[in-house]
């Protein structure tokens, strides 16, 4: 596979390339890297390849010219269009995925800006894919570059000494790869886990697995939404989900709320009411929202503080009435809502609430939790038939 660099800093891109496995790769004609000097296409006297903005600006833009006389010599020696990526912030950021994708391309040309960016037209004329190393930026594209084509050639046969490796290590089926560990078994009174060293390949294999599931858990957990799990393995996801969630519970702790932590509080507010009184118009809750913003601070209210310091839950007390408990959606489920339930019937010897009747989930939960329902009554704001409940001591 060949990576064709137009930079206007080749050595930077070769001394980084030719390097360690890639540059092995490259002596047995696995890969091959040319950086073109995009400085030597220019007809300025100078050798001048930037010039200032149109219209005013701060810095300086890679002129067109140069650029665009680079490619064509460039492409000239292709029977084919090659594909031009360009390295921008603005592009899609790259992915394994992505890497996958180029690896089946014979040539690839990197374009690198430099300075405020390249000029539009040599863009328009020239690339064809806009690519980005992530979410923030740098002074140029030949650092991206070389990150991407170090991704790309490590899927190319023989470039690894083994070409399983490449196949089992990070975002292989969407996960990150297990911990790893080699000689000596112990060091500095921590041991290699015993599985490893028991030379059982199915065992390992399962424990791999599920080292790289829980992982990925902890780590990076929206990868987990497309990973390729077996049935099993989702049963134990699940199982591992459930008990970290409560972990984080018993970890947590209730408190009083704080004027910072009002933002939090108010989002959970609107979403955990929108989302349960699906009967009663959105806009309701949004008319109401300032107002009870400006309640709040002043009543008498709870908040559950998981481990990491995350507020996911808040319970409201006036008097002996529970003015409403909320669990952040991510949340639920993991018994947030019983604990600041707990921390109120600690509080007062009875409490009491309103609940809709249509709210089926929270009517089970109170009746689980020693409420009885006293009175039927209709809500006279919203007009939606509540329950009046009551717990005592
Ligand atoms: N003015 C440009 C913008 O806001 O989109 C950024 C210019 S940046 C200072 C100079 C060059 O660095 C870009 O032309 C691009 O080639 C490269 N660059 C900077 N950040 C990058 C990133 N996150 N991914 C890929 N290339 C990047």
């Amino acid at each position: 596979m060949n990576f064709h660099v137009l930079t206007l800093f080749p050595e930077m891109v070769m001394n980084g390339l030719n390097t360690s496995i890639l540059g092995r790769a490259a002596a047995k004609g696995l890969l091959s890297f040319e950086a073109v000097n995009i400085r030597d296409y220019t007809l300025e006297r100078h050798g001048k390849v930037d010039d200032y903005p149109y219209g005013g600006g701060a810095g300086m833009v890679m002129q067109a010219e140069p650029i665009y006389r680079a490619y064509e010599a460039l492409s000239a020696r292709f029977s084919a269009r090659p594909r031009v990526i360009y390295m921008t912030p603005q592009g899609r950021v790259f992915t394994q995925q992505i890497a996958k994708e180029l690896a089946a391309e014979e040539e690839l040309v990197f374009l690198c800006g430099h300075y405020e960016g390249v000029d539009e037209r040599a863009l328009e004329l020239i690339a064809t894919d806009y690519l980005s190393a992530g979410d923030y930026v740098l002074t140029g594209g030949e650092l991206p570059a070389m990150m991407m084509i170090d991704c790309i050639s490590r899927l190319v046969p023989g470039v690894l000494n083994n070409d399983v490796s490449a196949e089992f290590e990070s975002f292989h089926d969407n996960l990150l790869e297990y911990p790893q560990y080699t000689r000596p078994e112990e060091f500095m009174g921590r041991k290699v886990p015993e599985i490893l060293l028991s030379g059982h390949h199915a065992n390992i294999e399962k424990w791999r697995r599920e080292q790289s599931i829980i992982r990925t858990l902890e780590r990076r957990p929206k990868l987990l939404e497309e990973a390729v799990l077996s049935k099993k393995e989702r049963e134990f996801l699940e199982k591992a989900r459930k008990e970290r969630q409560a972990e984080a519970v018993r970890t947590g702790c209730i408190r009083k709320l704080r004027e910072t932590d009002l933002e939090c509080v108010m989002r959970i507010w609107l979403e955990a009411n929108k989302e349960a009184h699906f009967f009663i118009p959105a806009d309701y809750w949004q008319e109401n929202y300032e107002t009870v913003q400006k309640l709040l601070p002043q009543a008498e209210v709870y908040v559950y503080e998981n481990g990491s310091g995350r507020i996911e839950g808040f319970i409201g007390l006036a008097d002996c009435c529970v003015a409403g408990i909320f669990v952040d959606k991510a949340a639920r489920s993991a018994g947030i809502g019983k604990r600041l339930l707990e921390h109120a019937k600690g509080l007062r010897p009875e409490l009491t609430l309103h609940v809709y009747r249509e709210n089926e989930r929270a009517v089970r939960f109170y009746l689980r939790e020693g409420f009885r329902t006293q009175e039927t009554l209709t809500d006279s704001d919203t007009g939606a038939v509540e329950f009046l409940m009551r717990w005592e001591r």
